[in-house]
């Protein structure tokens, strides 16, 4: 009864997202299946914990103007396709469906469902928060000035902003799942940490590999295949490293971390 329940309110979520324009139609079904999988293994708990991951991501999202200003560079606008939300909660809706199919290995797996969750919210905090910084962003590996929106561009206001999502994501889960742990500040602690390097490892796969091109017409470096209505050339880069591999990297990375110390518990 009660996921049945779980369920309706996560149809409702999807299509009162896709009626505002924060997902596309794909993004709708995809944001669905996410949802019923976490409902199914983690029931309330785990949709709380998503609903912060993307109610969060959607507070910070950004007005008009920085969405059309993200657009000239990024791949993809400011509707969430199938594609970023698999790349985001796909990894966490694998780990709550394998709590549902393994109940006996059911810590670990919700372990690496909190540290999915964690890098996801610690990623897009960085970005959303992170663009907002008045100081010019640098290249994580070069040290050197950036414009923002770059893959590998790094502010200190995005670093503590990372830090901050994946706190509190993992501080809610502590809350829902293991509050009468002992030591549950140290596990704060790990898990605020995994959720971090997990983003750390996306920025430095975005910096090192993620796909560049360059626009013939304006010059503009954009991670679009096409600008100014031309094909635009790739100037460094793996061409199947896009945004969301580069995220699925992130929210994998944290799944493994999770799931190593949820076997540590
Ligand atoms: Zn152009």
């Amino acid at each position: 009864m009660i996921e049945w329940v779980l369920i309706l309110g996560v149809l409702m979520v999807a299509i009162f997202s896709r009626r505002h324009k924060t997902l596309t139609f794909s993004g709708m079904w995809a944001a669905i299946i996410v949802g019923v999988l976490i409902a199914l293994g983690l029931g309330i708990g785990g949709l709380v914990l998503l609903a912060v991951f993307f109610g969060s991501s959607a507070f910070w999202g950004g007005r008009e103007s920085d969405i059309s200003n993200r657009e000239a560079v990024t791949e993809k606008g400011g509707e969430r396709d199938a594609w970023q939300v698999l790349a985001n909660g796909g990894p966490a809706a694998l780990c709550a469906l394998f709590v549902w199919i393994w109940p006996e290995f059911s810590l670990m797996w919700t372990s690496a469902f909190v540290g999915s969750l964690a890098a996801a919210t610690a990623d897009t905090w960085a970005t959303e928060i992170g663009s907002k910084s008045r100081q010019r962003p640098f290249h994580i590996l070069t040290r050197k000035r950036v414009s923002r929106g770059v893959s590998g561009a790094v502010t200190s206001l995005g670093i503590a902003a990372a830090f901050a999502g994946s706190f509190l994501i993992s501080a809610i889960a502590i809350m829902l799942w293991w509050s009468s742990l002992s030591g549950a500040h140290i596990w704060l602690m790990v898990f605020t940490a995994i959720g971090f390097l997990a983003n750390l490892v996306d920025t430095l796969v975005g910096a090192s590999l993620q796909v560049v091109y360059r626009c013939p017409v304006c010059g503009q470096f954009t991670e679009r295949t096409t600008h100014c209505g031309v094909p635009s050339e790739r100037v460094k880069g793996r061409s199947f490293v896009n945004n969301d591999f580069v995220n699925v990297t992130c929210t994998l990375a944290g799944a493994f971390l999770g799931a190593i110390v949820g076997t540590r518990f």
